[in-house]
């Protein structure tokens, strides 16, 4: 009997390896990020009043290759100086500085 047992707890162990495997897989996909400084923030001569829209240069970083604005999660910008961006890009836009869309 007690031979019995100690079989039936060694095939529950076996079937508990795999998961033990999983929590592995779950802790190597999540990875420790970078916590992301606030571009005009870091920089205080750049956006003291107001994002130029001339500043072409630097717009394009905030902005894919098809012309999108990148997200705030993504660029790691602060939301006071994202409003500030996203109408500093529209308005490089208007200017034909920056692609609404590129092909
Ligand atoms: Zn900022």
């Amino acid at each position: 009997m007690a031979d019995n047992r100690k079989n039936n707890f060694n095939s529950n162990s076996k079937f508990g390896a795999p998961k033990d495997g999983d929590d592995k897989m779950v802790k190597k996909i999540r990875r420790p990020q970078k916590r992301k400084v606030c571009l005009y923030c870091a920089d205080k001569t750049i956006g003291k009043d107001y994002i130029d829209y001339k500043d072409v240069g630097r717009l394009r970083k905030f902005v894919t290759e098809k012309g999108k604005i990148i997200p705030r999660r993504m660029s790691g910008v602060c939301a006071k100086h994202q409003r500030e961006l996203t109408t500093a890009i529209k308005r490089a836009r208007m200017m034909a500085l920056l692609p609404f869309k590129a092909e």
